[in-house]
């Protein structure tokens, strides 16, 4: 596994010494525009098929296509790949449109769909069967595949191969037509039974499907098949450059054949395969996601344990932060596994600047501090970001029952416990210095209930307070105090590489504790009227947003990502 993508990022970038800060794919585009190859354009798109929400893996490819493009001032389109009518909804081309816009990028007034072209490529079919370059097979699919044989061995030809061509464009007129069946008939590129690659021994381009399509309705009983749109839709849209993962290396002698068929000029899109992104504990696909969510291992699409943008997104992840993510991981043209610490790394980092700082406190003691006036209520200025001024300050209530966390105070501590144990004392983060006279416990359980404290009255300001102590505590006043929810996410799959185990499907190494709910939580009043997606720095907690379950009575945060490990910490809480 690759600990660091950034490393890697840069190694790749660095393999062309004369220009150590491309990529390989910038540094083709580079020489392309220096050769004027496409007259100086560069244009690419991003290709989603609308069978599933977005992840993290097209994510990458969005950062790369609208990036690529904005950076040589071309243009990128967004293109729905939309040639299977059995997977398709709408729902999906309108949660990849939210996604991308949220991810900050604009496809302008090009959003297109492989099925604007359906016209196009029947007359494309046509013209192949006229030219003796396709033909219609009668034979079932698991025939036609065996007939491929292996790579090593030559292929067998199709009894139907040398149909004539009068008839070839009859049956595909009634197919087109809806006479036949489903799996009666396919239309095959007649290309090379012998080939060395499989994709070119006579592949399917056409095949019939009795089904509604989301935007042709039922126009069609025939369907091309990807391949055969693919190519031919950046071909249509006069796509330069066509970035797409390596499994698609491949195809692609078969997307130049079949663009030189249908155009005899010297256009041709240029396909530059890259790896797509894997990351560790999380799978990828959407076939994948969608089990989860139709298993109800995750209660949806957007639920904040999904690699989905829309999951992330709800998990508190800014666009930011995924752009700067896949800027770290670089393009590479080898297959590795980035570490998910580092898309951790990319939110803490953006929202270290941008969160303000509050109060929560996630498993609350309650704190009586014995020497504090019973009914008085003082304000206390804090500020709401140190790594940004200019964010000011704010004020806090203070008074005399406090909520403290349950994990700040120890009976009997260890000598590096620097909170709160009998007789010790802390600070109360931008109030006073408080010390430990009293508990008291349930003898049974031997949990600790209540805490009793004397505050130092000369600690807050003028010469006391500068006075140091080890430990800082976070605390709300219990009086003040709102009730929240807390989600606490870990890994949805507790296997480095879920997807990698051949022979065992990916769910059982699902986490059975990848959700833990704290539904008694203290956060400080200022978050009453926090928004849905709103994020904060709990503190020394992590980062925290504001779940768009919430309701007026019930305020709900999911954690993004503890600051360090908060995590075991919680878990041992008593
Ligand atoms: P999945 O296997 O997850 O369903 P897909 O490749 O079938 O993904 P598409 O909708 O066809 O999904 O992908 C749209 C674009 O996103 C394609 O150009 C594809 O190459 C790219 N893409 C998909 N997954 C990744 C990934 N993990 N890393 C980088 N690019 C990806
Ligand atoms: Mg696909």
């Amino acid at each position: 596994m690759n600990k660091s993508g950034e490393k890697r990022g840069k190694e790749e970038k660095n393999s062309n010494t004369s220009k150590p800060s491309l990529n390989f794919i910038e540094n083709i585009i580079e020489n392309d525009l220096k050769t004027n190859k496409y007259e100086s354009k560069v244009h690419t798109r991003f290709p989603p098929e609308p069978n599933g929400y977005l992840h993290i893996g097209h994510a990458k490819s969005i950062c790369l296509n609208f990036g690529i493009a904005k950076k040589y001032n071309g243009l990128c389109n967004l293109r729905f790949d939309d040639t299977n009518p059995i997977t398709e909804e709408v729902e999906y081309v309108e949660s990849i449109k939210e996604d991308i816009r949220w991810l900050g990028f604009d496809w302008g007034d090009r959003e297109y769909y492989a099925s604007d072209y359906f016209d196009q490529l029947y007359d494309f079919a046509i013209k192949l069967i006229k030219k003796g370059k396709a033909y219609i097979d009668d034979q079932p699919l698991d025939a036609i595949s065996k007939q491929r044989t292996t790579p090593r061995q030559a292929g067998i030809e199709s009894p139907y191969r040398n149909r004539p061509v009068e008839e070839n464009l009859d049956l595909f007129k009634r197919m087109k037509a809806g006479e036949f069946e489903e799996g009666a008939r396919v239309l095959r590129a007649k290309i090379d039974m012998n080939s060395p690659n499989m994709h070119m021994r006579d592949p399917v381009i056409y095949r019939i499907k009795h089904a509604s399509h989301h935007r042709t309705g039922d126009k069609w009983c025939i369907y091309p098949m990807y391949d055969f749109a693919h190519g031919q839709s950046d071909y249509f849209e006069g796509i330069t450059h066509s970035l797409c993962t390596l499994e698609f290396e491949v195809h692609r002698p078969l997307y130049d054949w079949l663009v030189i068929h249908l155009k005899e000029s010297d256009y041709r899109p240029r396909q530059i395969e890259f790896a797509r992104l894997n990351l560790s504990y999380t799978i990828m696909s959407k076939r994948k996601l969608l089990e989860l969510v139709e298993e109800g291992h995750v209660s949806s699409w957007d639920d904040p344990r999904m690699p989905t943008i829309s999951g992330l997104r709800r998990r508190g992840y800014t666009p930011e932060s995924i752009r700067n993510f896949a800027d770290k991981v670089g393009v590479a043209k080898r297959d590795n596994i980035i570490d998910v610490d580092l898309l951790e790394h990319s939110v803490r980092e953006d929202l270290n600047k941008k969160a303000p700082r509050v109060m929560g406190v996630l498993c609350p003691l309650k704190v009586t501090l014995t020497n504090y006036p019973e009914d008085k209520i003082e304000e206390v200025e804090t500020i709401n970001n140190p790594e940004d001024e200019s964010m000011g300050t704010r004020k806090l209530p203070f008074s005399r029952e406090l909520y403290i966390e349950h994990a700040d105070f120890m009976e009997t501590p260890p000598n590096k416990f620097f909170r709160l144990a009998p007789g010790r004392e802390v600070r109360l983060k931008s109030a006073y210095i408080i010390k430990c006279e009293d508990y008291v416990k349930d003898e049974k359980t031997g949990e600790i209930l209540e805490v009793f404290c004397t505050y130092d009255p000369e600690t807050k300001s003028g010469p006391g307070a500068g006075r140091k102590v080890k430990g800082t505590l976070h605390w709300v006043s219990a009086q003040h105090a709102i009730n929240a929810e807390v989600r606490l996410y870990d890994r949805l799959f507790n296997h480095p590489d879920p997807a990698g185990q051949k022979d065992q499907n990916s769910n059982v190494f699902l986490n059975p504790n990848s959700l833990e709910i704290l539904s008694n939580c203290k956060v400080e009043p200022s978050l009453k009227t926090a928004k849905p997606l709103e994020k904060f720095q709990f503190q020394r907690q992590g980062y925290f947003c504001v779940d768009p379950d919430s309701t007026t009575e019930k305020l709900i945060f999911s954690r993004t990502v503890p600051l360090r490990d908060t995590w075991a910490k919680i878990k041992d809480r008593p």
